[in-house]
């Protein structure tokens, strides 16, 4: 197959997107996708039947404004913000909620502590500017450390204007936290154990950390400079799935004349003398173009479909030691009804039911249910991060019915006894038990679950070790060391070989970001 200008290899939201900007600059594109649907993690689908379910990604809060709007994804995709961002059912029957409205929650924190309350408003205002740093970070391509050029000083003219804004004692600050434990962080300022708990879960909730450990201020900010809802987390649902989002990318870049083929697997990408000719899928076809770019994880890329006796050995070894260590799994469940969390105020439809609910009542919950991963094992007090988007998103599901989604933290990839086929009935067991401590009526509502493990992840989904983001986003991971240092701007040892997905910077999430990025560094080496 001829007349390319341009490969992608894989159909996630991050090549959809380069190949949008891609074909919208006049490249001959074509996305190759292994599965049998575009959209990569950022899916959704009738598990059941009659219930739409995002299996892997939910939220997408962390969408790009601008790759938005230059997709124009505006126009076909309707955006529901949710609205409170996080509740914390308490085991007391308590329960904190932190609401967009900064005043609406500091009245929630009063009832656990005045002293904390009367701070909330101060510190979402500090995070605020020392997040506007790192969000000034991640539409540029990283600095290839220790060789700046002048064109990497004029692109970090962009982080002026937020250095400026947060002043010299607080860049002072920004470099004292950000390798710090989250808890420490959230020590100097608060004193209750419940806002510390429903703040530090965001840290933790995309890496295989504790709150406890190094680096985890850094994953707080992170989430925070991308975040839709200027604080903490996001909170946005897409109507009807996050899957009409990714089918929306698909059709934009069809549009610029992008050609899209699915269950069309890349076997290898082939070199000669240092250039890149084009691929050969699995059935044998051999496609060729000037430029292959890849949506597929950094481990994928380099150990699997290039031949890596033509790598330096530096560069092999920097890609076997990236770190992925996966300890997320998905369970999803359809049900009869709404539950009822009595700390919630009970099944209050339009209130605290419509965002997020975290059960992560304390900063040492979470750090025990984290613990065991170190060893291998699944704690018995699990961190849930619970959506039942059906209550902002009723077209879901049939009328009355429910879909309740949830993250479970911590499910090491790598057990240390058994496997994740005979784990799993104990993982939905310990889900079912530890919701139904929140909420009694949970279990007799469920009509049919599925879980999804790390072992599925990497089987079913390509990503290794069952990270979420084709690498951990800790601080180590991040900007010029992202995928490796050396290699951060898109580029690779191979001429006309790009990466465009989350293990290049900025990294993880529905952001669009790395596809744009790429989409832009490829544009500029062609001029
Ligand atoms: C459990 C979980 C929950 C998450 N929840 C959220 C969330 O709620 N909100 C959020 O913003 N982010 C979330 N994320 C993170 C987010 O999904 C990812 O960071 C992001 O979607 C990655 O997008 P991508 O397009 O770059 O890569 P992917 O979505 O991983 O897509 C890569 C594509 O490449 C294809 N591919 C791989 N190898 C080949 C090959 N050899 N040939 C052809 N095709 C190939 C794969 O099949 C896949 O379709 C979550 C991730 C996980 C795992």
């Amino acid at each position: 197959m001829g007349n390319n200008d341009v490969i992608i290899i894989g159909a996630g939201h991050n090549s959809l997107v380069a190949a949008g900007y891609l074909a919208k600059a006049g490249r001959r594109v074509v996305v190759l996708e292994k599965r049998s649907v575009v959209g990569g993690t950022a899916i959704t689908e009738e598990t059941f039947p009659g219930f739409k379910i995002s299996p892997i990604a939910q939220t997408a809060g962390y969408l790009s404004a601008e790759v938005k709007a230059d997709l124009k994804l505006d126009s076909q995709v309707e955006i529901i913000p949710l609205d409170p961002i996080a509740s914390s059912p308490e085991p007391d029957g308590t329960h904190l909620t932190i609401w967009r409205d900064t005043a609406r929650t500091v009245k929630e924190i009063a009832r656990f502590s005045p002293a904390d309350a009367a701070k909330y408003p101060l510190f979402v205002e500090r995070m605020t500017k020392i997040a506007g740093v790192v969000q000034g970070l991640l539409k540029m391509t990283p600095i290839d450390l220790p060789s700046v050029g002048f064109a990497d000083l004029r692109a970090a003219l962009g982080l002026a204007g937020p250095v400026f804004k947060l002043g010299r004692k607080n860049i002072n600050e920004l470099l004292r936290l950000l390798p710090t434990p989250v808890e420490d962080l959230l020590n100097e300022w608060f004193e209750s154990d419940v806002l510390k708990g429903a703040l530090a879960a965001s840290a933790v909730k995309d890496v295989t950390w504790g709150p406890q450990e190094t680096g985890t201020t850094f994953t707080f900010v992170y989430n925070w400079a991308l975040s839709d809802t200027g604080l903490f987390r996001s909170a946005s649902l897409v109507k009807g799935g996050i899957g009409e989002l990714t089918k929306a990318m698909a059709e934009t870049a069809r549009g610029f004349g992008a050609k899209i083929r699915t269950d069309a697997e890349v076997k290898s990408i082939n070199v000669d003398q240092g250039k890149v000719t084009g691929v050969t899928l699995a059935n044998g076809e051999e496609i060729q173009a000037g430029v292959v770019v890849s949506g597929a994880s950094p481990r994928t890329t380099f150990l699997e479909l290039i031949d890596a006796s033509i790598l330096e050995a530096s560069f092999v070894r920097h890609v076997r030691n990236i770190k992925y260590r996966g300890s997320a799994s998905r369970m999803h469940f359809t049900l009869s009804g709404l539950p009822e969390f009595p700390a919630l105020a009970g099944s209050d439809t339009q209130g605290y039911l419509r965002g997020p609910i975290q059960i992560a009542p304390s900063i040492n919950y979470l750090q025990r249910a984290f613990d065991c991963t170190k060893y291998g094992r699944l704690s018995n007090a699990p961190y849930l991060d619970i959506v039942i988007p059906t209550v902002a998103d009723p077209s879901l599901a049939p009328s009355g019915k429910h879909i309740m989604s949830v993250t479970v933290k911590y499910t090491p990839y790598a057990l240390r006894d058994g496997n994740w086929k005979a784990k799993g009935p104990e993982i939905a067991k310990l889900v079912v038990d530890t919701i139904a401590q929140y909420a009694p009526n949970f279990p007799s509502l469920i009509v049919d679950q599925t879980l999804v493990t790390p072992a599925d992840l990497e089987a079913v989904y390509d990503l290794p070790e069952g990270n979420l983001n084709h690498g951990e986003m800790t601080l180590d991971q991040f900007f010029h060391m992202r995928p490796i240092p050396g290699y951060a701007r898109y580029r690779t040892p191979i001429e006309g070989v790009y990466l465009c997905g989350p293990g290049c910077h900025p990294g993880g999430g529905v952001t669009g970001l790395p596809g744009q990025n790429a989409a832009r560094e490829i544009l500029k080496d062609a001029k």
